[in-house]
């Protein structure tokens, strides 16, 4: 059986190669909204009984169409949603390498050059940051949230000495964590995780609606004085809006308060590669750890995620056992399973290396810059052609509504979205922005063209006409 699996094992890797690159060929011609009915799927599974073996190219063809066709199409050029872009090909390769030799991450001493290239890439995004190479500490994630959970576990090492031992319900004081309200709500599900609960997070509003600036933060934060700060947010980037907390005046709060300062940059981290990126985020070297995902604006498969971090000492409080089996556990070579939540561990950061070396830093630099340009000439196209624009990152997302206010302006941006999505031409969203319903399109995908955003902009204008009198001129 072993012989013989193995000598299949070429004509089938070839195999799925071409029908992968196949998928590749004919994504943008695809709709962008695939067919979502459960029912639809459910039966075509049917027909996957797996009771006689199949040849596996039929199989993998197979699953090409059906993934293919019963599904949004983030990965599609003309998908403006959340982030959720096309895996960059060489970030392909280097999950079918990381799957192929499958090294174990867990201790540095069974893979030591997978161990390294992981400690590479973190250096080279803390050097990003503006840390010295010298003080970057921290570990590659399954995604943003695992990172977020990271900082947490660590916030609470560093504030508490006695809680790695006595966990929280033995602290003499309740412990808090200050976000946002515009922030990722992965917050709350890692609060219950800990022990904390949901209560544990308070949701800061911001005084403009939309980026959570110092002031507020420092008032909500004197208005519980029975509540410790264990742990600051900061988001680089809302999910919703593209909004970027003032980083400076939020580092100055916890450095009042002696807080931990985590800045969350799970999207608009990858921006950092980009010198004007870089310029946007300014700041966010005075945060004490920072989470970025690759899986997002760095276009590498699922999950990928880093949790940036200026000290060790928390991660090991929070993470470190000795076992008996565990091969070289050593603290000086920082085994993975020591300073990170999970054990055995997948090779994460190879799909990041490839793209890396493939691309270089200026092939991601000016893959970024254009999204940011394209960003900038959707935003303007939506203006010349009569749309309010009502949110003003600098980042490549829009939020925008039909000239009219009110009620009806919230059932005209269901009908025009639900327009759009429905003709598979593009994909975009709703989004609450100050209890008003609007539409909100990002540039997520590197293949997004000039010609595509003149295809939004087109649906767009021709949904509103259904539905809106045309904007006076
Ligand atoms: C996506 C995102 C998260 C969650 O990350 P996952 O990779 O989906 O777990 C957290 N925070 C922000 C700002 C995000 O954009």
């Amino acid at each position: 059986m072993t012989e013989r699996l193995h000598d299949e094992a070429r004509p089938m890797l070839q195999a799925a190669a071409n029908l992968a690159a196949d998928f590749l060929d004919a994504r943008r011609d695809s709709p962008v909204s695939g067919d979502e009915s459960m029912a639809a799927v459910e039966e075509q599974l049917q027909a996957w009984d797996f009771r006689a073996a199949q040849p596996l190219e039929a199989v993998t063809a197979g699953m090409f169409e059906l993934l293919g066709r019963h599904a949004v199409r983030s990965d599609h050029p003309r998908y403006f949603g959340l982030f959720n872009p096309p895996a960059l090909p060489a970030a392909i390769v280097g999950d079918l390498i990381a799957a192929t030799v499958n090294p174990q991450l867990a201790v540095w001493s069974h893979a030591p050059a997978a161990a390294a290239i992981e400690r590479k890439l973190l250096q080279l995004f803390g050097t990003r940051i503006g840390w010295a190479a010298g003080e970057v500490a921290g570990t590659f994630t399954s995604g943003g949230s695992e990172a977020n959970h990271t900082a947490l576990l660590a916030a609470l090492a560093r504030r508490y000495p006695d809680w790695a031992k006595h966990g929280v319900s033995a602290l003499p004081i309740r412990p808090a964590i200050y976000v946002s309200s515009q922030a990722h709500l992965a917050w709350i599900k890692l609060a219950r995780a800990v022990g904390l609960g949901s209560d544990a997070v308070r949701l800061v509003p911001p005084t403009d609606g939309l980026s959570l600036d110092a002031d507020a933060l420092a008032a909500f934060i004197a208005g519980e004085p029975d509540r410790d700060p264990v742990l600051i947010v900061a988001t680089a980037g809302t999910t919703a809006h593209g909004a970027i907390d003032d980083l400076r005046g939020i580092a100055a709060v916890a450095r009042a308060h002696g807080a931990h300062l985590h800045v969350d940059a799970a999207w608009a981290g990858g921006a950092l590669l980009a010198d004007e990126g870089q310029a946007l985020l300014r700041g966010i070297e005075l945060a004490d750890s920072v989470t970025i995902d690759p899986h997002k604006w760095l276009c590498v498969p699922m999950g990928a995620g880093m949790y940036l971090a200026r000290d060790w000492a928390p991660l090991e409080s929070a993470f470190a056992v000795r076992t008996g089996y565990m091969p070289s556990a050593s603290l000086q070579r920082r085994d993975a399973y020591i300073h990170s939540l999970q054990w055995s561990r997948r090779f994460i950061g190879l799909k990041l290396f490839m793209a890396l070396a493939h691309l270089g830093v200026d092939g991601y630099a000016q893959m970024i810059r254009r999204q940011l340009r394209l960003g900038y000439e959707l935003r303007h196209g939506l203006q010349t052609s009569g749309w309010r624009v009502l949110n003003d990152s600098p980042l490549p997302l829009v939020c925008f509504a039909p000239a009219i206010g009110g009620d009806e302006q919230n059932e005209a941006v269901v009908r025009i979205a639900a327009g759009i999505v429905e003709s598979g031409v593009a994909w975009l969203s709703t989004v609450d922005l100050g209890g008003q319903l609007v539409l909100r399109a990002c540039i997520t995908s590197h293949e997004t063209t000039r010609e595509d955003v003149g295809v939004l902009l087109d649906v767009l204008d021709r949904a509103r006409s259904k539905i809106v009198p045309a904007p006076a001129s």
